[in-house]
């Protein structure tokens, strides 16, 4: 369907599609520092036709009964099983993390479609028998029609199977928006969903930037879009979404902290904070950036933080044994290593720098060491900005208290942790604490399939979270029926007309 040397194309209406746009970009292979395909950019006429292709699926498809949709999944899930190393091999290739933290990601992203596969039931009305004399009501989910996703690049896997699986379960029909810096995956997705049986137009993708994403919000016949990426970016997709009349979901950017109490275990607290810190590169929604060592935690805290990070096994993601890979593009690098330079200059303490890390033999890759601070201020701008990199850094606050207004004064609210051996720490913690999703004990407090994801504040604008039961709802509309039949020995005869507003009698 595509290879890695060629160019990436679009997929509409069942067929892989050039385009007509002309506009390409380069895809890199950051751990070497080099293009390793094009892909192809959209104009509004690309994404008209993928518009076009969903539209004339959405009768037969929403008709065809919820469990005969959720055995095309079953289908395609199995193949996701059977395929789970070649999409953690195109994530590696394309995003740099590494092999394994790939595999995992495409795990966690089949867990949806394990979700998915349930939707007969979660389709389900409810049912009131004689909510009136001789009648009966009842509700109903009914899916939208053409949904739209737009996705991030640090999970080029999991992020669009947030989306689609639940919204065709419901019975929409899709358009995703992969991010143009990893767009291969998007591709396997289609040529799996066909494999599995899903009739041509159910799913499309339209590979793009601004201009794509910008014809998405403006089409007519687009009627929701779930949107992952950063704030900026989330604001404008709700505000243009929203103004041309669409449901919008839009998920943005994190800073997220891990308060570690001075009871806590520092063996564990230590483990988390640097799988979560430098996992991926920092380049998770869910990253821990800032850990707020309380009390006396800090001096044990950083002294065993320090001789980890300096420890990181960082390389080629497809190199056995990496702990890390490299950071996305060259731009992500610079600007990675500029706010280091800045959180420096305004008085931070560089504990590890990890500026002009280089790895033998891929001396071009977009590597970033495991960089440490301590004594970081919130004025700092290494605290206020999402930095989205292999940067940690620890602030240091007198008690609890100070640690969770802290937390409540930040403008996002997507993951918070507490490390403690206090329930009754943690239990106050998880009730004040302004941020979408808790963890106790637990850095990536990260929702399954059958719960729902979603963080608080800027880092979502909309009013459902993603996948699980919040998924079901954002994809379908809701609908109350009333019913009532003419007499026929049960006592429901007309009364005549009635022009009080009617009661229940
Ligand atoms: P991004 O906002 O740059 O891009 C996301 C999508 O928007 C891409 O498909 C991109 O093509 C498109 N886009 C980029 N610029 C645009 C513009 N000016 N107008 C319209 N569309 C545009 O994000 P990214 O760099 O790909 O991903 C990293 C960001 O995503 C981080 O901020 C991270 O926190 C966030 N993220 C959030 C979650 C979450 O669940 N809250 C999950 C993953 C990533």
């Amino acid at each position: 369907m595509t290879t890695h040397t060629g160019i990436i194309h679009h997929y509409i209406g069942g067929r892989v599609v050039e385009g007509v746009s002309g506009r390409h970009a380069d895809v890199y292979n950051p751990a070497l520092g080099e293009p390793c395909a094009r892909v192809a950019l959209a104009s509004d006429e690309e994404v008209n036709a993928a518009v076009q292709a969903a539209s004339a699926a959405f009768p037969a498809w929403s008709a065809t009964p919820p469990l005969a949709r959720a055995r095309v999944l079953f289908k395609y899930l199995e193949l996701c099983q059977q395929h789970t190393d070649d999409f953690a091999a195109m994530v590696t290739l394309e995003h740099g993390k590494t092999f394994s933290d790939a595999q995992g990601e495409v795990a966690r992203g089949i867990e949806v479609v394990e979700f998915a596969v349930g939707i007969p039931h979660m389709l389900k009305g409810e049912f009131t028998d004689q909510i009136a004399r001789g009648i009966d009501a009842w509700s109903m989910r009914q899916p939208l029609g053409v949904v739209a996703g737009i996705t991030p690049f640090n999970f080029p896997v999991m992020v669009p199977m947030w989306m689609f699986p639940v919204a065709i379960a419901c019975g929409n029909t899709f358009v995703l928006k992969p991010s143009e810096r990893d767009p291969s995956a998007s591709l396997l997705h289609a040529r799996l969903l066909e494999e599995a049986g899903l009739p041509d137009g159910v799913f499309n993708v339209v590979q793009g930037d601004k201009a794509a994403v910008d014809a998405i919000l403006d089409h007519p016949d687009i009627e929701a879009v779930s949107f992952v990426g950063s704030t900026p970016i989330a604001e404008h997709i709700y505000a243009r979404g929203s103004a041309r009349g669409k449901r919008v979901q839009a998920l943005g950017g994190a800073k997220n902290h891990m308060v570690v109490m001075p009871d806590a275990d520092m063996e564990m607290a230590v483990d988390a904070l640097v799988g979560a810190a430098y996992g991926s590169a920092g380049e998770r929604c869910m990253a821990i950036s800032v850990a707020v060592a309380v009390g006396d935690a800090g001096d044990a805290l950083v002294a065993k933080l320090a001789e980890r990070t300096r420890a990181l096994k960082i390389d080629d993601g497809a190199v056995a044994g990496a702990e890390m890979g490299p950071v996305v593009t060259l731009a992500a690098k610079q600007r990675i290593e500029r706010l280091i330079g800045e959180g420096v200059e305004q008085g931070a303490e560089l504990v590890v720098d990890g500026r002009g890390f280089k790895v033998p033999g891929r001396e071009n890759g977009f590597f970033v060491g495991g960089t440490l601070f301590d004594h970081v201020q919130p004025s700092m701008s290494i605290y206020r900005e999402e930095i989205f990199g292999p940067v940690l850094c620890v602030v240091r606050l007198p008690d609890i208290g100070s640690a969770l207004a802290l937390i409540n004064r930040n403008e996002y609210g997507n993951g918070v942790a507490v490390f403690t051996r206090d329930g009754g720490v943690a239990r106050e913690f998880v009730r004040q604490v302004q941020v979408g999703m808790v963890g106790v004990n637990v850095p990536l407090p990260v929702p399954r399939a059958f719960n729902s994801f979603g963080g608080w504040k800027k880092s979502l604008f909309g009013d459902h979270h993603a996948y699980g039961p919040e998924g079901v709802r954002f994809y379908t509309r809701h609908k109350a029926v009333m019913q009532r039949w003419p007499a026929s020995g049960t006592g429901a005869a007309s009364g005549g007309a009635e022009f009080a507003f009617p009661q229940m009698k």
